[in-house]
C-alpha cells in the first residue's frame, strides 16, 4: 500500500475516514525525529499539541471534512504561534512566548491543518542560506554539507526531506521562493496584501508576503485559498476576491504568453541552472505557450534598491526591540547602557549591519541621495513590468543563479550572498506574485528552480503553469535520497 503523502491526498483519505489525523501526524513526528538532528530544520517541534489537536481533528466529524484537516503542517519560526515559542531565530527574542496567532496560523487551524513545528531560519529572516540563524543552520536535504537557502530554509527543507507536506514561509526578497528552487520544492510568494502580514515578525513592511512550501501544484493552490483573503487587522490586505485556485490547475497553457528577459541571463548564471532553466522552457513551449523576448531596462538596479529599501524599513520595524517592549534584556547601571547591551548582545552580525545601512540611508542628508532615489527607481521596476504585461502573461527566469552552494562558501562575503537574490527581489519592489517550480536536477544532482512572475493577484496563472510542468515531467517527483 502507498503511503499518502501529499496534502491533498492526506486530507482525502483522512475525510473518508482510511486514515486518522493522529496516524498522519505521527508519521509526520517520526520523520522529524528521524531527520532533523541531521538537516536541522526545525527550531521547535510540537509533538503533544500536535498529537492532541491530530486527536481533536479525529474526534470532530466537522472538522475531518475541514480543507486541510489533519494535515501536518511546518511555520516559519518568524510567524507567531499562540503559546508556543517564535524567536525569528534571534537571540534577542529567545523566550517569547506569543499570546495570540497570525491571522495565517488561525486560518490554516481552523482548516483544519495540525502545526508540528516551528522552522529554522536566518535571524529575522535576513539572508539566503539560514547561516544567519543565531542557533545554527539548516541543511539541504540534497546534500547535507549545502544550505537549503534562505531565509526560510527549514521550511524549504522539511517539506523537501518529506517531514510535512506544506509548510509556511515569508518572502521579503526571495525567501520562499530561493530556498524552494535549491530544496527542489514548490514556493510562492503571494501578490502582496493578498495574504495577511497580521502576526508575521516585521522585516521590510511594504515587501513581507507570507506563502506556502509544497511537493505540488494542487498543495499550494489549496493552502492558499485557506491563508488569502482580506483581513481586518492588516490594513494593506486587500477586499479583491479570492480566486479558486484549484479550478485553474487544468494542465492547459496552450496560449499563455511567457516572457523572457533574455538581457539578464547573459551573465552570472551557472551553466547548469541555464541548462534547466531552457529545459523548463521547451517544455512550457511545447505545451502550448508562446515565448518572447522582453526587456525589463531597470531590472539590474534592482538588488541595490531592495537592499536600500529593506534595510531602511528593517532599521525602524527593528527598533521595537529594546529590552523593554520587547526582546531579552541584557540589564546595566543605566537605561541607556542597558538598550545598547541588550541590541549589542542581542542581534547578530547581519542584522546590525543591516541597522546600520538602513539608519544610514534614512539620516538628513542621505535620505534624497539614496533613500528617495531607490522609491523612485523602484516605480520605474514596476512600470517596466506593467509595460512587460501588456505582451505577455507571466515573466520566467531561473528562480536562483546557482543551484545549492556549500554552507560557509559565501558567509564571509556579504555581496556574494545578496547576489543570490538578483531573480527574485523585482517581484518585491514591484509588489507581484512569483513562483518557483522545480525544473529538474543539475549533473550533480541539485535541484533548480523556474521563477514565474505575473499580474497582481494572478496567482491562478502561476499555478496553472506549475500543474501543466507537473502533468508533463517528472521534476515534482524528484526526491532526496533521504526522503521520509
Ligand atoms: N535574502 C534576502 C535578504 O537577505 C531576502 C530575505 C527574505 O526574503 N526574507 O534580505
Amino acid at each position: 500500500m502507498t503511503r499518502e503523502r501529499e496534502a491533498h491526498a492526506l486530507r482525502a483519505a483522512i475525510a473518508a475516514g482510511r486514515l486518522s489525523a493522529a496516524d498522519a501526524c505521527r508519521a509526520s513526528l517520526d520523520a522529524i525525529a528521524r531527520l532533523d538532528p541531521e538537516l536541522h530544520a526545525f527550531q521547535h517541534v510540537m509533538a503533544d499539541a500536535a498529537s492532541a489537536r491530530a486527536r481533536a481533528v479525529d474526534a470532530d466529524p466537522s472538522a475531518k471534512q475541514a480543507p486541510l484537516a489533519g494535515v501536518p503542517v511546518a511555520i516559519k519560526d518568524n510567524i507567531l504561534t499562540r503559546g508556543v515559542p517564535t524567536t525569528a531565530c534571534s537571540k534577542i527574542l529567545e523566550g517569547y512566548i506569543p499570546p495570540y496567532d497570525a491571522t495565517v496560523i488561525e486560518r490554516l487551524t481552523r482548516a483544519g491543518a495540525v502545526i508540528v513545528g516551528k522552522t529554522n531560519c536566518d535571524e529575522f529572516a535576513m539572508g539566503s542560506s539560514t547561516e544567519n540563524s543565531a542557533f545554527g543552520p539548516a541543511r539541504n536535504p540534497w546534500a547535507t554539507d549545502r544550505t537549503p537557502g534562505g531565509s526560510s530554509g527549514g521550511s524549504a527543507a522539511a517539506v523537501a526531506s518529506g517531514m510535512v507536506p506544506i509548510a509556511l514561509g515569508s518572502d521579503t526578497g526571495g525567501s520562499i521562493r530561493q530556498p524552494a528552487a535549491l530544496c527542489g520544492v514548490l514556493g510562492l510568494k503571494p501578490t502582496y496584501g493578498r495574504v495577511s502580514r497580521y502576526g508575521l515578525i516585521a522585516f521590510a513592511s511594504s515587501f513581507d508576503q507570507i506563502g506556502p512550501f509544497t511537493r505540488t501544484a494542487r498543495d499550494a493552490a489549496d493552502v492558499l485559498a485557506v491563508i488569502a483573503g482580506h483581513d481586518p487587522l492588516d490594513s494593506t490586505t486587500v477586499e479583491t476576491p479570492v480566486a479558486d485556485y484549484a479550478a485553474a490547475l487544468t494542465g492547459d497553457v496552450r496560449g499563455l504568453r511567457v516572457g523572457v528577459p533574455g538581457h539578464l541571463l547573459t551573465h552570472g548564471v551557472d551553466p547548469d541552472i541555464t541548462r534547466a532553466f531552457e529545459r523548463a522552457l521547451d517544455e512550457l513551449r511545447a505545451a502550448g505557450a508562446e515565448l518572447t523576448d522582453i526587456a525589463l531596462p531597470h531590472a539590474d538596479l534592482a538588488i541595490a534598491v531592495y537592499y536600500l529599501i529593506g534595510n531602511a524599513e528593517a532599521s525602524s520595524n527593528l527598533a521595537r526591540y529594546d529590552g523593554v517592549r520587547y526582546g531579552r534584556r541584557a540589564p546595566a547601571a543605566t537605561v541607556t547602557e542597558m538598550y545598547a547591551r541588550t541590541r549589542d548582545r542581542g542581534f547578530g552580525a547581519e542584522v546590525k549591519r543591516r541597522i546600520m545601512i538602513g539608519t544610514y540611508v534614512l539620516s538628513a542628508g542621505y535620505y534624497d541621495a539614496y533613500y528617495l532615489k531607490a522609491q523612485q527607481v523602484r516605480t520605474l521596476i514596476r512600470r517596466d513590468y506593467d509595460e512587460a504585461f501588456t505582451r505577455v502573461d507571466v515573466v520566467a527566469v531561473p528562480t536562483s543563479p546557482t543551484a545549492a552552494f556549500r554552507l560557509g562558501e559565501r558567509a564571509s562575503d556579504p555581496i556574494q550572498m545578496y547576489l543570490s537574490d538578483v531573480f527574485t527581489v523585482s517581484a518585491n519592489l514591484a509588489g507581484l506574485p512569483a513562483i518557483s517550480i522545480p525544473c529538474g536536477l543539475t549533473d550533480a544532482r541539485l535541484p533548480a528552480g523556474l521563477q514565474l512572475t505575473a499580474r497582481p493577484f494572478d496567482e491562478s496563472t502561476l499555478l496553472r503553469a506549475a500543474d501543466a510542468l507537473e502533468r508533463r515531467t517528472s521534476w515534482a517527483t524528484e526526491r532526496p535520497p533521504i526522503f521520509a
